[in-house]
């Protein structure tokens, strides 16, 4: 029996049927952008934003989106989608090329529409780094939400997103991921006003405004623009007025239905005394997280900074860069350059030897400094715990075990006495200290798994590579 119609109603209960199945940010970033184009002969089509999101939606969400929609018409549908904009990765032909950025986007001033090659810097402005596009971005398990996102906003102009906050520590990817939207952006529509500042900026010129009274030339420029791209927005911890001050630019740019686009070095709720108002803003919209990339997604990267860089690096090489720097894209480069410098300056070929040569120099030439802060960061990350909590004396289970882990990472890794370390979470005397630590060996001794994880840790805390 061939299906009913599907009209763009029975489509729209289908999409709410996902929405109350999914987590919120994978609804937010596949389902929510699609659109139904139309019906015909069991044949639905459907639109995406992009060519990422239709291959995304195609691979994991096309499924379940044919059964909900088989259940409601009664028969089989095949579904097919499209994309609206083929563009995967925008970037501008010149920028793709290296050569200077046409447009000069400069930080604190509106960009001019379009302008010949070699264009104007803007005074007290700094350009968009030219090769910071999506193409040169890439795209792994651990940034995918963000891009995805990004991508949206850049090829489509939609507001589905407003703000987009993307959040991630230090060399991640963030200022490269904000510069390719803003690319992005302006290669769709040259016209567009992008404001892109960093947050030491927008305090900055706050307080001049406040100082030399031009309150109202400093609101009017940052009222202005189609789009406000603010980098590091943390920066606003503790300094309240500014903080007060943003609020009101965002509301006044968001009302007027602006896109609004962020980083921070941590989730919203995480940026110390920043007001719940602007808070419960920066949560309005679509929150990413950039995490560390794999391991599969460091080989690519390091495979494709050495290519940039003119060297074809052999592909066991390229795994022992990746497994020596775990969790900072950043560093990556580093290594891979000092790599690379290292085959030039000795006129030799990239061997393993050498590679492991360069790397243990990139590894000793750094102390290595691991603070028990370090060691409480890195585990309250992994077991999902506040840091205030493990230094506490509160006695769940699960804290118990991920304070006595720490204990342990501490006692190995600092010089800290087990008086030292016991005090430091929340004051607990030296025999409850080696008793931890008897307890994670026990632990380590029982399971290979718990082994492997603590091993992991203590290779990422000695390599001192995260960021
Ligand atoms: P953050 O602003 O989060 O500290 P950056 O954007 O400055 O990080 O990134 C650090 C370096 O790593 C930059 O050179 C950037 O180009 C590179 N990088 C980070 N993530 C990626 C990625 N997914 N693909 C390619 N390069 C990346
Ligand atoms: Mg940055």
């Amino acid at each position: 029996m061939p299906p009913d119609v599907v009209t763009p109603e029975l489509f729209e209960d289908v999409r709410l049927e996902l929405k109350s199945s999914l987590p919120e940010n994978s609804y937010k970033t596949w389902i929510a952008p699609i659109s139904f184009v139309g019906a015909e002969l069991g044949k639905v089509t459907l639109m995406a934003p992009t060519a990422f999101v239709r291959d995304w939606v195609q691979r994991s969400y096309s499924t379940r989106i044919k059964q909900a929609l088989a259940t409601r018409a009664g028969g089989i549908i095949e579904i097919f989608i499209l994309a609206e904009s083929s563009a995967v990765a925008p970037t501008t032909p010149s920028a793709a090329r290296g050569e200077v950025y046409p447009v000069t986007l400069a930080t604190g001033e509106y960009t001019a529409p379009a302008r010949p090659a070699g264009g104007a810097r803007v005074e007290g402005g700094m350009s968009l780094v030219p090769h910071y596009t999506f193409e040169n971005f890439i795209v792994g398990l651990h940034n995918q939400l963000a891009v995805a996102a990004g991508m949206s906003i850049a090829n489509t102009g939609t507001r589905a997103y407003n703000p987009l906050f993307i959040h991630g520590r230090v060399g991640l990817g963030k200022t490269h991921l904000l510069q390719a939207i803003c690319h992005g952006v302006l290669a769709r529509n040259p016209d567009t006003r992008i404001l892109y500042v960093s947050c030491e900026q927008f305090v900055n010129q706050f307080i001049t405004a406040v100082e030399r009274g031009s309150l109202e030339a400093f609101r009017s420029k940052y009222r202005q623009p189609d789009v406000l791209v603010v980098d590091d927005i943390h920066f606003l911890a503790g300094k309240d007025r500014t903080a007060e001050e943003f609020f009101h630019t965002f509301n006044a740019l968001h009302t007027n239905n602006r896109q609004i686009i962020l980083s921070s070095d941590s989730p919203p709720t995480e940026i110390p005394s920043l007001s719940e108002r602007l808070v419960s803003r920066f949560k309005q919209g679509m929150t990413a997280e950039l995490e560390p990339p794999l391991l599969e997604t460091r080989v690519q990267l390091v495979l494709r900074k050495a290519s940039q860089q003119g060297v074809e690096l052999p592909p066991e090489i390229a795994q022992v860069i990746a497994e020596t720097i775990q969790t900072n894209v950043r560093e990556l480069e580093g290594a891979v350059t000092k790599v690379v410098a290292t085959s030039i300056l000795l006129a030799k070929p990239v061997t393993m030897e050498l590679a492991r040569q360069a790397l243990s120099g990139l590894i000793s030439d750094r102390p290595r400094r691991v603070t028990i802060d370090d060691i409480v960061a890195i585990v309250s990350e992994r077991v999902g715990m506040r840091r205030a909590d493990l230094q506490s004396k509160r006695r769940t289970k699960p804290l118990t075990e991920a304070r006595q882990l720490c204990m342990h990472l501490a006692r190995q890794l600092t010089r800290l006495s087990l008086e030292e370390i016991g005090a430091y979470f929340g004051g607990r005397d030296h025999s409850t200290v080696l008793y931890s630590i008897e307890r994670v060996e026990c632990r380590m001794a029982e399971s290979p798994d718990y082994k492997k994880m603590l091993d992991n840790l203590l290779a990422m805390l000695a390599s001192g590579s995260r960021g």
